[in-house]
């Protein structure tokens, strides 16, 4: 009997019998828009399917020029593209899986000066202002999906997901926010409605009965003239009744200023909009957002929340989560943290997407198999220090068929992780050194904790490589009176060697300067949840879903600084530092950039702001955030005694320590150290 008896039952939606409960969701890779980049996609999604993934969403397809959500984009328009698309039927079909081709019109979210909309009006987060479609345009763009549609089907998917929420086009349609048309398609709800209604219409004449149908419906936009509950009802059923097999969950929109699935979002926090549309129609609907295990499926599917759960970010941290699960091993699932910075974050910098806990994701046919050892190469390493870095580094040289060691002066793995899950709302960070502990077990590296290496322990026992990820200390103030009692380091304040007092300056406004600003500004005693705490109805009686948030500000009195000009912390990942910012802003907590320091002295912490002048701030304590210096005392040494040493993480480079690079750079060294014996 599965542990997850709800999550591996099989599903009928529309002609297609599944396996499982779960859907790979649409995931832009930034593949579909590279050379070669479909045979990337072919080995990117098979590879999904082998790990048992049941039904696979593409990345999102404009179904025209106007739609791309960049210039360039991909789009599904001619028997150009059909071909392209096949090579990723093929090998998903090879392999038992089944795959939809999410049809996505960006509408004023298009990136690009050729942008339309149901009306005239600009995103906030776009520098493009839509031309409004004329009535002849509206026509034409449903003619679009429809041939996207049918043209999706010769290249072999077994359906279509048309994407009509987040704030894309048919999503502009539906909301009297972006929608102040007047004539057919504006106006009344009804009239807002008719574009989707039309879309699915006309395309269910033209694919026929057993294509597959899935429309994703915002069902919280979370925008002031959203849907109300009613709107959202009537739209379901319509649609339903139009012709689709499948409805998927949308929760709010891309300029919407409260998180949907960044780490700090429960998991699962939103399945109960999905549940409170499954009495009001008959086909399966999908529940999505920050569902990143299979416990937290298993028990939205158990009480009834869904019929089926999306996840996408997960299979980017692990390609074989489905099989995992399934054969009992999740704690050997890889889990995906939520952290945006490989995967949203590389595409906002027009990168292609990978994972932060995972650098093979989208890039697989580049790296060994994680999952098939090498035979053991008489060949010894040694790898000092246990965070990222070293796990990851570690575990690769084992999994390559090196004999491994792995000395870790503190009692635990984890390095900086331990450190940054103490963060409210980084809590799953321990998953990632979960996971790596139970890799390093499984590969048979032998951990020594509590265990300082030392000069003799490293020449002296014939090690072949020894790689050095000893990480990093944190940088220490330099101006008079930075060694008086009240200013402290960022570690002293994470690991609980200071009480800290209710006056605070932190210094530094980078990654980890806004972290100690939420460990400071967070009220541990308060019980308001995520969803009343940023505003949300959970009655769903508003518009848009939006209620009065209810962010309680710090009991402290927190400055944040820096001494560059500008924005404090603008300098955070791309989709995740406003969330930061604006926490920081609902509690309180003033920020200030352009400031020089002057000195610690009786009066408090002496500054020159850019407007105020000279002041000085009472303190009890200063706070250093002002990043990191390397911590590498091993490496000269043993350099000089011949040994085969290398630097990884943040021993190799201080600034801009990020535990993506870190983990990259642990596959890399192994790879490349493996790549020199064996060539
Ligand atoms: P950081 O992002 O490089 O920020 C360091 C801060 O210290 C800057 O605000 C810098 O601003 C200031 N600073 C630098 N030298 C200084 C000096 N000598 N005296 C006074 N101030 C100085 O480093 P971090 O905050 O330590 O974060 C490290 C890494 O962790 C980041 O690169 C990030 O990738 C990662 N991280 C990210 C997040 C996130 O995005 N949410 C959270 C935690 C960690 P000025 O030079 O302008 O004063
Ligand atoms: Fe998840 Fe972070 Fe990986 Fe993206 S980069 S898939 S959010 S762990």
């Amino acid at each position: 009997m599965s542990n997850y008896p709800h999550l591996f039952s099989p599903i009928k939606i529309g002609g297609l019998r599944l396996p499982n409960r779960v859907i790979m969701g649409s995931m832009h890779t930034g593949h579909e828009e590279k050379s070669g980049g479909f045979n990337t996609l072919a080995k990117f999604y098979s590879e999904r399917v082998k790990g048992g993934v049941g039904l696979i969403v593409t990345g999102g397809i404009s179904p025209n020029r106007a739609g791309v959500t960049v210039i360039g984009g991909s789009r599904m328009t001619n028997l150009f593209h059909v071909a392209k698309h096949k090579k990723i039927t093929e090998s998903v079909h090879k392999e038992g899986g089944r795959i939809l081709m999410q049809i996505l019109h960006a509408g004023r979210y298009a990136y690009t000066p050729l942008a339309v909309g149901p009306s005239s009006i600009k995103a906030p987060i776009s520098k493009f202002k839509p031309r409004k479609l004329s009535n002849w345009g509206v026509k034409r763009t449903i003619a679009n999906f429809v041939r996207s549609a049918r043209l999706a089907k010769r290249a072999g998917y077994d359906g279509v997901e048309i994407m009509g929420s987040e704030g894309y086009l048919i999503n502009q349609f539906i909301a009297a926010e972006t929608n102040k048309r007047t004539d057919q398609w504006g106006g009344s709800f009804e009239n807002r409605i008719k574009f989707p209604l039309e879309i699915v219409k006309q395309t269910r004449e033209a694919v026929g009965p057993d294509f597959v149908l899935m429309f994703r419906l915002s069902m919280l936009d979370l925008m002031k003239e959203g849907s109300d509950w009613a709107e959202i009802t009537k739209l379901a059923k319509e649609l339903e009744k139009a012709g689709v097999d499948v409805i998927n969950t949308g929760i709010g929109w891309h300029e919407t200023r409260i998180p949907t699935i960044a780490t700090m979002v429960p998991r699962g926090a939103f399945s109960f909009v999905t549940q409170k549309l499954k009495s009001e129609v008959n086909v399966p609907l999908v529940a999505t957002n920050r569902f990143n295990s299979p416990e937290t499926c298993e028990e939205a599917l158990s009480v009834g929340a869904a019929d089926m759960i999306s996840m996408a970010r997960p299979f980017l941290a692990d390609s074989h989560l489905m099989k995992k699960a399934k054969d009992g091993e999740s704690d050997r699932i890889n889990t995906c943290i939520g952290c945006n910075q490989a995967c949203l974050d590389h595409l906002f910098e027009r990168k292609t997407a990978s994972c932060l806990v995972n650098p093979r994701a989208c890039d697989e046919a580049s790296w060994n198999d994680p999952d098939n050892p090498l035979r053991p190469n008489n060949k010894k390493a040694a790898v000092v220090g246990g965070g990222p870095a070293g796990m990851s580094c570690a575990s690769e040289l084992a999994l390559l068929g090196y004999s491994v060691t792995l000395f870790e002066r503190s009692k635990e793995l984890g390095g900086q992780f331990n450190v940054a899950k103490k963060i409210p709302g980084k809590r799953e960070f321990d998953e990632t050194i979960r996971y790596f502990s139970n890799r390093l077990q499984e590969l048979k590296v032998d951990v020594r904790l509590n265990t300082e290496a030392s000069i003799e322990e490293l020449s002296g026992n014939g090690y072949d490589h020894v790689i050095l990820a000893t990480g990093v200390t944190p940088r220490p103030l330099s101006i008079p009176g930075a060694d008086r009692k009240e200013v402290v380091s960022y570690l002293d304040v994470l690991e609980g060697r200071v009480e800290v007092g209710e006056k605070v300056v932190i210094i530094g406004a980078g990654g980890i300067g806004f972290d100690v600003a939420d460990y400071l500004s967070h009220d541990d005693s308060d019980n308001t949840g995520f969803i009343e705490s940023w505003g949300i109805d959970k009655d769903l009686n508003t518009r848009g879903g939006l209620a009065k948030p209810n962010i309680k500000p710090s009991s402290r009195k927190i400055h944040i600084l820096q001494r560059s000009k500008g924005k404090p912390g603008a300098k955070l990942g791309k989709t995740t530092g406003w969330i930061h910012r604006l926490t920081m802003k609902q509690r309180g907590v003033v920020a200030w950039g352009g400031v020089k320091y002057v000195e610690v002295n009786d009066e408090g912490l002496v500054i020159i702001h850019p407007e105020k002048g000279k002041l000085a701030l009472r303190v009890d304590h200063v706070v250093v955030c002002a990043g990191q210096l390397t911590n590498v005392p091993l490496y000269e040494p043993l350099k000089s005694m011949g040994i085969d040493c290398h630097l990884i993480g943040g021993s190799k480079l201080a600034s801009g320590l990020d535990a993506k690079r870190a983990i990259r750079e642990g596959l890399e060294l192994a790879t490349k150290l493996y790549n020199n014996i064996s060539s």
